[in-house]
């Protein structure tokens, strides 16, 4: 747990833009639908993901996203001057357009934009800001017992975990545009309701989460915390170099994204990817969640503490006595761990048959035991299915324990970058009016 990490904004320095950037940002468009309105908001939508998909080490002038998107510089230039006055992005020193163009100026979004990432987790709750290009500014965390806890006592404390994230914000002269927040649960499709969460005891729970951000011109959305671990994946650690894999959230309980042709699969209700819910053994331990021998109670963190017999609270010193009787070869420690990769391996190989799924990353501390857990999980993807997952096709999360809570805010950018026309006041200009949009793709923000 940390009392809250400041991390460095970027240099202001002009970039140089490449020759291809673009061709990622028109391969992003969006359909344009009908009416006037509509076109120019789906147009101002286009421009404005074109300077996203670019990246903070890109910059685009207006010629260049004129012509990636089919556009008339005209356009492109009314459309830019409304986004600069959003404060969604900024100009950025002079930018030549290939060999023979005239010097144009770069566009860049605006990295005093952000949102706020939130978590809430069985044993802990967490916060940051995250700008624009998803990159984490602040980061604070702290532990807390919220399984069987009130909702309402839980949004409290949280909101008093935001306190130094909005402080971090305000001395950077940083604006909050939304936010998300990722449960342990699974969450109606609209992002307002946690239907149920068996390790929080919550069930058809609806945070007032729109209090946690009153002043922001996007709501704060729910989602489950495995599915924005792995969008977060996808968006900024291993998932980049990978179009399909299964992403593993080691926590209390235990979840999986899956992530198909670079999209997030849910499912038709949304609740795809409940791995820890698979059956490993058929006279296995009683589950949180009503059934028997899940996954979930070999491979959760409570369970391979309580099988390793480490008994010290809170949960985060009982990781650190883990580690350290692993390191000592501490037989009841080592014997969780490797029981715990062995059954992990079993729903693995379940996953991977049923989604044809090439590829793992695992999380939370599954990545944190990953020396010891690997070498069992391996095993048993060898028993069980010999060759249907290489060794190097199993890999360790990057993002450490902060993957939820970025993923959640890459959803809430997602919202912004789809619907850029809410932060324009002025409606005469063609827009419509102004209806917030907690539309969600997988698409990079
Ligand atoms: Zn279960």
């Amino acid at each position: 747990m940390d009392e809250g990490k400041i991390f460095p904004l970027p240099a202001m320095e002009a970039v140089v833009t490449k020759e291809g950037a673009m061709e990622t940002a028109a391969r992003r468009g969006v359909a344009l639908p009908g009416r006037v309105g509509d076109v120019r908001r789906g147009n101002l939508a286009l421009v404005l993901k074109g300077i996203a998909a670019a990246g903070p080490g890109l910059a685009p002038t207006r010629a260049q996203l004129a012509a990636a998107n089919g556009l008339t510089k005209a356009s492109v230039s009314s459309l830019v001057a409304d986004l600069i006055e959003s404060g969604l992005i900024r100009e950025l020193g002079l930018n030549r357009d290939g060999e023979r163009g005239r010097p144009g100026v770069g566009l860049q979004l605006n990295p005093q934009r952000a949102v706020i990432g939130l978590e809430i987790n069985v044993d802990y709750l967490a916060a940051g800001l995250v700008d624009l290009n998803g990159a984490l500014r602040f980061h604070t965390s702290e532990e807390a017992q919220n399984s069987g806890a009130d909702p309402r006592s839980v949004i409290k404390q949280i909101s008093r975990l935001l306190e130094p994230v909005l402080k971090a914000a305000g001395d950077t002269g940083t604006q909050i545009l939304g936010g998300g927040l990722a449960v342990p649960g699974l969450v109606d499709s609209a992002g307002r309701t946690i239907v149920s969460a068996p390790n929080l005891h919550w069930s058809s729970v609806t945070l007032e989460v729109r209090d946690l951000l009153p002043a922001a011109a996007f709501d704060v959305l729910l989602s489950n915390e495995a599915n924005s671990a792995a969008l977060a994946e996808l968006w900024y650690g291993r998932g980049r170099e990978l179009h399909d894999f299964v992403f593993v959230s080691g926590e209390v309980g235990v979840g999986a994204g899956l992530v198909v042709a670079s999209e997030l699969f849910v499912g038709p209700q949304g609740y795809a990817g409940e791995l820890g819910h698979v059956v490993v053994h058929p006279d296995g331990p009683d589950c949180s969640c009503g059934g028997r021998g899940c996954l979930e109670t070999f491979a959760g963190l409570e369970a391979i503490l309580s099988a390793a017999g480490i008994a010290a609270s809170p949960v985060s010193v009982r990781l650190t006595g883990l580690l350290d009787a692993l390191r000592n070869g501490e037989g009841h420690a080592v014997t969780a761990v490797e029981n715990a990769g062995r059954y992990l391996g079993l729903a693995l190989v379940s996953a991977a048959r049923i989604m044809d799924l090439p590829a793992v990353v695992l999380g939370g501390h599954f990545a944190l035991l990953g020396d010891w857990i690997r070498p069992a999980l391996q095993r048993s993807l060898e028993i069980h299915a010999p060759g249907l997952l290489e060794s190097e096709s199993v890999m360790l999360s990057t993002l450490d324990q902060s993957a939820a809570l970025l993923g959640a805010a890459g959803g809430a950018i997602q919202s912004i970058l789809e619907s850029p026309h809410v932060l324009i006041p002025a409606a005469a200009r063609g827009y419509g009016s102004p209806v917030a949009c907690s539309s969600r793709t997988t698409a990079r923000p």
